[in-house]
């Protein structure tokens, strides 16, 4: 029993609530820390910049917090499955834990190495730690998955209510072994020429105790307006917990279980619903960033690419203000308010005709929080080719969308002050071509 435990560390850089941390320390042996960068597995999805920045200094946050704790963060790079069996086998270690990963390499990955491993006669577990709900278990009466949100989240809603969060542990049992492990820095994961975080800097701290305050703090002060307010991007009343969530410096089930001890928490708890939504969805689509889950949208005539519009786009030059100050807050802060991403992904799919996919990658590329399930599947449902998708022909128009929802202009003016003021394109007229552009698909065989 003295062999020691891996703990593999993956998309939940936190001891709070960590069922693999919880497995192996109830197992009795010595605990190993593990992370692995993985870039080369085959059909995983190379991080984005801004996503590199985050994990940088939430793995620094991680490997402070387990060494106070008596415990030593190993990190190691390279194909994940090749790399866990070799760190197994250089330490003799007798079990394996992991929290479960929901994308088809992830899981591809996972599967093999538990047989793998098993098969050398080593314990191997996995738990249920980044979703309130395991995807195979929210079903239609017909036992098919489901592709509408309400019916969706009313599933989730009558299932026995998400489990209690695990306590952090106060002290770990770190394994005496030598294993070598790489440095950080030289991991290369933080921008140097140039070094376009200062944005981030100023706007984040990764890790988990800041995770923890900023949970605490949105309960306290910004849930009591959240319904009123959580359309309005100046307001400042959404929770931002988005990042915390992709990088699982926070769980769900505690985010679930202190909002739900707050009354009128039930419209922020279904925008975790929306979460699980996107999951499930990709578990079920696993090619949901490149393939249209509508395969009728297959058929939509994109025109060919204009390379300076997809340029102004992406760096808030278009002329049309709300989307200049949600691409200029995006690229300062790696994040963008919700409504605002809707109005910026509407304005490139359907003003300027350009495929959603390349907007995808810009906001992988770009957002602290980008996600292999949230990111496509957002994107997907405002260009009408996803789940539960808004209707084609619904086109936000962005200058109503500001009137509405930044009527004082506070959000445009503090993004986008000195940004143009001439529009790219015409906003009717592109709106008239996409429409037409739509009626195609509607006629395709
Ligand atoms: P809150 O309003 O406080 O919501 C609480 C939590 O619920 C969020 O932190 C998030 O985890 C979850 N959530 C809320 N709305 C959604 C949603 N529509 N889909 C999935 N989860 C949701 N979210 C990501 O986490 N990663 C992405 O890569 C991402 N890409 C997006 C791309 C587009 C084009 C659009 C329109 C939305 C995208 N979203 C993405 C969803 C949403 O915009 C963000 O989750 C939200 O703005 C985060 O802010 P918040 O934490 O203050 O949200």
């Amino acid at each position: 029993m003295s062999a020691p435990s891996v703990v593999w560390f993956r998309d939940d850089l936190r001891l709070a609530d960590n069922p693999a941390l919880r497995a192996a320390m109830d197992r009795g042996a010595p605990v190993i820390a593990l992370f692995v960068l993985d870039e080369e597995s085959p059909g995983v999805r190379p991080l984005g910049g801004a996503s590199k920045w985050w994990l940088h200094h939430s793995l620094a946050s991680l490997g402070e917090r387990l060494r106070e704790r008596g415990a030593r963060l190993v990190l190691r790079r390279g194909p994940a499955e090749h790399v866990v069996t070799e760190v197994v086998a250089e330490t003799g270690a007798g079990a394996v834990y992991w929290n479960r990963r929901y994308g088809r390499a992830h899981r591809d990955i996972d599967s093999a190495l538990k047989s793998a491993l098993r098969e050398q006669g080593l314990t191997v577990e996995s738990f249920a730690a980044s979703l309130l709900h395991e995807p195979w278990t929210v079903t239609t009466g017909s036992g098919t998955h489901y592709s509408v949100f309400t019916p969706f989240w009313r599933a989730c809603l009558a299932l026995p209510a998400p489990r209690s969060p695990l306590p952090e542990p106060r002290e770990l049992d770190g394994a005496d072994v030598t294993v070598r492990s790489d440095d950080l820095d030289a991991w290369s994961l933080l921008p140097t020429r140039p070094d376009w975080a200062g944005g981030l800097r100023e706007t984040w701290e990764p890790g988990e105790p800041a995770a923890r305050r900023q949970l605490r703090h949105f309960l306290t002060h910004d849930l009591p307006d959240y319904d009123r307010a959580r359309d309005e991007p100046a307001a400042g009343v959404t929770s931002q917990l988005s990042p915390r969530l992709r990088w699982g410096e926070l769980s769900p089930y505690t985010v679930w279980a202190e909002a739900t001890e707050v009354d009128g928490s039930a419209r922020f708890l279904s925008e975790l619903g929306w979460r699980e939504f996107a999951w499930h969805t990709l578990y079920h689509f696993p090619d949901l960033a490149t393939e249209n889950l509508r395969t009728e949208f297959d058929a939509f005539p994109w025109p060919g690419l204009d390379p300076q519009q997809l340029d102004a786009w992406q760096h808030g030059e278009t002329g049309v203000p709300l989307v200049d100050a949600g691409m200029r807050e995006l690229w300062h802060t790696g994040f963008m308010h919700n409504r605002v991403r809707m109005v910026t992904a509407s304005f490139l799919i359907k003003n300027l005709l350009i495929d959603w996919r390349l907007g995808e990658d810009w906001f992988w590329d770009t957002l602290v929080d980008a996600d292999e399930a949230s990111n496509p599947f957002n994107w997907q449902w405002v260009a009408g080719s996803g789940a539960d998708a808004a209707p084609y022909f619904r086109v936000f128009n962005p200058e109503l969308q500001a009137k509405k929802f930044d009527a004082d202009g506070v959000y445009v003016a503090r993004w986008a002050a000195d940004a143009p003021t001439e529009p790219i394109v015409d906003l009717k007229a592109t709106r008239a071509a996409a429409l037409a552009a739509y009626d195609e698909v509607k006629r395709a065989p």
